[in-house]
């Protein structure tokens, strides 16, 4: 605007044959050239003064327009000759004499955003409204550049005229930066996805020789125990103990295998939840040496869901509640309702989490770090699967804890309507 503000005003300063400035000289194909305005005042009459003082003053707005990085354009429609300043015409790479027409413009962009960008003005203009968009110049100094450009067409009702201006900026760095980002998002999909395979794969390779050597284990107990080899059977048994492990870990891998392709299997029966709760805490208590397990609370809730499932559940809370309380002796689980839901916790007195990582022990591999219990062992997986299967049966997971002082994990199921057989 202030460019083309200017070269009107001292129009009678042109020079006669100004030097051309050419796409072709700067290895384009058309030949646009651009007139150059003089500025020399000597000479002047006082209005040719007073016209040059304001040419000054849009020169000085334009340098201030030019530290901010703000192309500013204005343009009177029909489109004739387009008013850029300096900073404008830089990011397409023209001197600040240019003349710029609407075609050059569009010649100054890059082939792929043309018509976008031709399609958006055209519409801008017929419905007098808002344009907006990012789009990449090739300019004439061969340097491609990203701008983002927003303006708006109008009728301006004094001179009855329509006009479309708007400004201009410079986004290059900012979309180098997202395109590089948007790269390196592709790429950890694309690891993260080889990641599932290979952990669905893994997983498939490792079950079968672990259930045989499991299989062999059994046949070798009841061998030994017919033989009356005590030594050997309690060798036999802590490998059972070892290999039980592995089996778990195995299952669990499965299971986030199955998650992510959504082949998790539930198979839903009405049951009674402080059976469940009851039966797994005296099945662990029998393998548990060191802690005490307490339960308290109701005797008895029907819940509608897989058994099997929310055993699991049980398990790996009760598990990690002995796991990360080494120096504690004893878990209490309770269970109890309200109008909805049947509610169970299980509390230690063990190591505790820091409050920053509360949120996260839900997410899947989600490991706290700076426990200082190294020995023990896990892939982060057991709250993750816990947490899908909870959410599965229209329940959820929730934990409290404190650092040094321990743990209360916890999930919720919805009673079950009365009208649901029972399996
Ligand atoms: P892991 O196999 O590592 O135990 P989980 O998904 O069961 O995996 O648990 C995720 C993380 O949450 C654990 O690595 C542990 O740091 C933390 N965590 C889980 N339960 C407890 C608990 N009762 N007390 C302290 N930290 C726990």
């Amino acid at each position: 605007m202030f460019e083309a503000m200017a070269q009107q005003q001292v129009v009678s300063l042109h020079i006669e044959n100004p030097p051309a400035f050419s796409l072709e000289s700067a290895g384009k194909s058309k030949n646009y050239s651009f007139t150059r305005s003089n500025t020399h005042q000597g000479n002047l009459s006082g209005p040719q003064k007073e016209e040059v003082r304001g040419t000054h003053h849009h020169r000085h707005l334009d340098k201030i327009l030019e530290s901010l990085g703000l192309g500013i354009w204005c343009c009177d429609l029909p489109f004739k000759s387009l008013g850029w300043n300096t900073m404008c015409k830089r990011h397409f790479g023209l001197p600040p004499d240019a003349e710029v027409t609407i075609d050059i413009f569009y010649e100054l962009l890059h082939p792929d955003d043309r018509a976008v960008a031709q399609q958006a003005i055209e519409r801008s203009i017929a419905e007098n409204g808002l344009f907006d968009m990012d789009c990449r110049t090739t300019g004439i100094d061969g340097q491609m550049r990203w701008i983002h450009t927003s303006g708006r067409c109008y009728d301006d009702d004094e001179s009855r005229s329509k006009h479309f201006d708007g400004i201009i900026f410079d986004i290059t760095e900012q979309k180098q930066v997202e395109l590089a980002l948007r790269e390196q998002l592709e790429r950890l999909k694309v690891f993260d996805t080889r990641k599932d395979e290979f952990f669905s794969m893994a997983s498939h390779e490792l079950k079968s020789p672990i259930t045989s050597l499991k299989g062999y284990t059994q046949m070798l107990q009841n061998r030994f125990r017919k033989a009356g080899d005590g030594q050997a059977l309690y060798y036999l048994t802590i490998m059972d103990g070892q290999l039980n492990k592995l089996i778990d870990l195995v299952n669990d891998m499965l299971d986030i295998s199955r998650i992510q392709t959504g082949k998790l299997n539930f198979r839903d029966t009405l049951f009674d939840l402080g059976m469940v709760v009851r039966e797994t805490v005296e099945h662990l208590q029998a393998t548990t040496p060191a802690h005490q397990l307490i339960v308290e609370g109701i005797e008895s809730a029907q819940v509608y869901g897989d058994k099997d499932r929310i055993g699991q559940v049980l398990i790996n809370l009760l598990n990690n509640a002995i796991k990360y309380s080494p120096y504690a002796d004893r878990v209490i689980v309770r269970i109890f309702t309200d109008q909805e839901y049947a509610t169970v916790s299980v509390q230690d007195f063990g190591l505790g989490i820091d409050e920053e990582h509360l949120e996260k022990v839900f997410e899947r591999f989600y490991q706290v770090h700076g426990l200082a219990n190294k020995e023990s062992s896990g892939l982060g997986i057991g709250l993750y699967i816990s947490d899908q299967i909870i959410k599965r049966h229209g329940g959820a997971m929730q934990v409290e804890s404190k650092l040094g002082a321990g743990s209360t994990f916890s999930f919720t199921l919805p009673l079950s309507r009365k009208d649901i057989p029972s399996a």
